[in-house]
């Protein structure tokens, strides 16, 4: 086997170390980049020891340069309650992010992949959505600076491959939960959680009617490792994501029953512009990447309470 050098950007999150994590135990270098905006040491300490393992402490909004074979950017605040916190910072983070990443990938010859989104469909008029489908997102709204900030990095990743012969992969993720979720980054997995183990009201934001289908961590580094593996003609994008899709109400009787928590129901305004629906169609990636989730939610929620039992 060859160690290859990988760069993640944003890899001191919760996505990004599981990420590190696994490359690390494939027996590649892993340079994790990351500022600490929503990401923790806590999430890498147990790799800092590892010779092969590298943290770096950088902004993607600036410039950065490292020899590397291949570059996955993660770097961006992804809960809705983060990325609103500072919507100029999101977009830069996003946009800037990107151009930089792609020019250090140019630079250097890297493969990059971009941790793309479900939101680039914003609140979908087609269900379940296929890549093909090209979204109904507000450009002026509350999710826009995530939303658009994702869908201009989306552009400039086919861009620079189509001008500079850059090799990119773009996946878009949909909802994804798993152990190394911030308990305070207000989506919905984590809150119920930390609510139902506290015993406290669970917080439905609006009727809980609305839809999401939850992804395990472990089922996306899977399908990101596969996707940058893939042959060079497949840029994607390509989405990623387990099709069984739940009602907000039905998340939060199956939290309540699997924490055997007292917890009540309460209903809480819908925030602005928050998706009805949400279901990926993922025939490319089955075709492409022989992949398909394996972990269904009882048992990803089983070990996602297991993590947080240990940080409450
Ligand atoms: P996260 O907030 O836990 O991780 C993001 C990481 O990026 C954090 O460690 C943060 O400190 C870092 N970061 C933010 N701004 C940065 C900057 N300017 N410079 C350097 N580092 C910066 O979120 P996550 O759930 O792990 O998401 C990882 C990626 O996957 C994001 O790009 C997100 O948009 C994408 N994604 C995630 C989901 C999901 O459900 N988790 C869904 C769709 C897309
Ligand atoms: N949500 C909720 N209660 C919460 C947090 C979120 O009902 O305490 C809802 C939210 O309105 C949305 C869904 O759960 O309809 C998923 O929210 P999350 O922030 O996890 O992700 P996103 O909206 O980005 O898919």
């Amino acid at each position: 086997m060859t160690r290859k050098r990988i760069l993640v950007t944003g890899g001191a999150g919760f996505v990004g170390s599981h990420l590190c994590e696994r490359l690390l135990n494939e027996g590649h270098e892993v340079f994790c980049l990351d500022n600490y905006f929503t990401g923790q040491k806590q999430n890498i300490v147990h790799l800092l020891d590892h010779p092969y393992f590298e943290m770096i402490r950088h902004d993607v909004t600036m410039p950065f340069f490292i020899e590397a074979d291949e570059i996955y950017n993660l770097a961006c605040p992804a809960s809705p309650v983060h990325y609103q916190y500072n919507a100029i910072k999101t977009m830069k983070t996003s946009v800037m992010g990107a151009i930089n990443m792609l020019g250090l990938a140019k630079r250097v010859n890297a493969k990059i992949l971009q941790a793309s989104t479900s939101e680039v469909y914003g609140d979908p008029k087609v269900h379940p959505q296929p890549e093909s489908y090209w979204g109904h997102v507000n450009p002026i709204g509350e999710r826009s600076c995530y939303d658009e900030g994702k869908r201009a990095a989306e552009t400039l990743f086919v861009s620079y491959h189509q001008q500079n012969d850059v090799q990119i992969k773009i996946i878009r993720i949909f909802n994804t939960y798993g152990p190394r979720m911030h308990p305070n980054d207000g989506r919905v997995v984590s809150n119920f959680i930390v609510q139902a183990l506290q015993n406290k009201d669970i917080t439905i934001y609006g009727e809980g009617d609305q839809t999401r289908s939850f992804q395990y961590v472990d089922d996306l580094v899977e399908g990101m490792i596969r996707m940058m593996a893939s042959p060079a003609s497949f840029t994607g994008p390509v989405n990623i994501g387990n099709p069984n899709e739940f009602t907000i109400r039905q998340l939060a009787d199956h939290v309540i029953r699997l924490t055997g928590s007292s917890s009540k129901i309460i209903k809480q305004p819908l925030p602005a512009d928050d998706p009805m629906m949400r279901q990926p169609d993922i025939t490319l990636a089955k075709k492409n990447l022989d992949w398909a989730p394996t972990v269904q939610l009882e048992e990803g929620l089983l070990k996602t309470i297991e993590f947080f039992k240990t940080i409450i």
